[in-house]
């Protein structure tokens, strides 16, 4: 089993998971993320503490925010 850096994933896990992608990178990171089992579990990972935080963040959101969050929600609906 080879175990590399990812270095350029760790950059792309982060927008990833922000949302902030253009659709060439998003691409890019499923692709890689389908094929890494160290980057997916990251992602995994990272993605269970950021509901978790953002969860627990709800009850002070704004009615408007929390649709909005929904819609970009739906996008991973299949992860
Ligand atoms: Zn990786």
């Amino acid at each position: 089993m080879t175990r590399e850096p990812c270095d350029r994933c760790e950059e792309l896990l982060q927008d990833f998971l922000d949302r902030t992608l253009t659709d060439a990178e998003w691409r890019e990171a499923e692709t890689h993320l389908s094929g890494c089992d160290y980057c997916s579990r990251r992602y995994r990972f990272e993605e269970s503490l950021r509901k978790y935080v953002k969860t627990s963040a709800v009850e002070r959101m704004p009615p408007g925010l929390m649709s909005k969050l929904d819609e970009l929600r739906g996008l991973d609906a299949t992860a």
